[in-house]
């Protein structure tokens, strides 16, 4: 996809990059986030209730999960696998390096595969 680069961007977004960057970005709004999303329900944790004020239809109840996605924030070298999640106090986030996604992700796999034996 081409785009064009506003005055405050160093250098060209990544593929993966979904963002439109404007000349008027400032702080996070200038981070590189990846269009692709996954997704995971936690179907054993409870559900999630957020107080999003009566004009935003009150307290909404969602299912317990988590959101991965990619992000670069503005001068970063490199890009991080970014893990969003509800808490009871709003979003959490899990920043990784690429090598400590793919350590966790190895023993995710090594633990759900013994888990899956029983
Ligand atoms: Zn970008």
């Amino acid at each position: 996809m081409s785009k064009t680069m506003p005055y405050w961007q160093q250098k060209p977004c990544p593929e993966w990059c979904d963002v439109r960057h404007r000349k008027f970005d400032g702080g996070s709004d200038r981070d590189c986030i990846s269009l692709w999303h996954g997704n995971v329900t936690f179907t054993l944790m409870d559900p999630r209730s957020n107080n999003l004020g009566r004009e935003y239809g009150g307290i909404v109840h969602d299912k317990a999960g988590a959101e991965v996605y990619l992000r670069r924030s503005y001068g970063a070298a490199e890009p991080r696998v970014e893990v969003a999640h509800e808490t009871e106090s709003g979003i959490g986030y899990f920043r990784l390096t690429a090598s400590e996604a793919l350590k966790l992700a190895k023993i995710l796999t090594a633990a759900a595969d013994v888990a899956k034996q029983e």
